[in-house]
């Protein structure tokens, strides 16, 4: 999805881009990690970017009630990452909190009888590629 249709997503849930704004939607755009409100925050914070919690929360609340971000609860708490507009599934490392898109979708079988999906939502945690490596003695 093009950074212009985001925004007029953003708009129609009267939620006003500033620079600031903007900047906060860049970071998350361009980060492939889950973090929560608080470490967003954090990280806007050490890039200057000048918004505060109660901004981070609201935008990380409308990008995922339009389908552009995903939160994962891991260990009680609540991490978000940034989602491209298409349907996908996540790959999530519990080492290093990367996520990984995944755009094959799994077949279910063995529904019970009389069940009819309207949409489903499938995540997958484990530790990834790297975080092994580094793990091996
Ligand atoms: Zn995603
Ligand atoms: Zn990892
Ligand atoms: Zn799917």
């Amino acid at each position: 999805m093009e950074k212009r249709d985001i925004v007029h997503l953003l708009h129609q849930q009267n939620f006003r881009l500033t620079r600031e704004r903007e900047a906060l939607l860049d970071l998350l755009m361009r980060t492939e990690k889950m973090h929560t409100a608080a470490e967003w925050h954090a990280l806007a914070q050490r890039e200057h970017v000048r918004v505060g919690l109660t901004t981070v929360y609201r935008l990380l609340e409308v990008l995922t009630k339009v389908g552009l971000a995903t939160p994962f609860l891991v260990d009680g708490s609540v991490y978000y990452a940034f989602c491209s507009g298409q349907h996908h599934h996540h790959f999530v490392c519990l080492h290093c909190h990367r996520v990984e898109d995944l755009y094959e979708c799994p077949v279910f079988q063995h529904l019970p009888e009389g069940c009819e999906v309207r949409h489903h939502k499938v995540d997958l945690f484990g530790i990834c590629p790297a975080c092994h490596a580094a793990d091996a003695p």
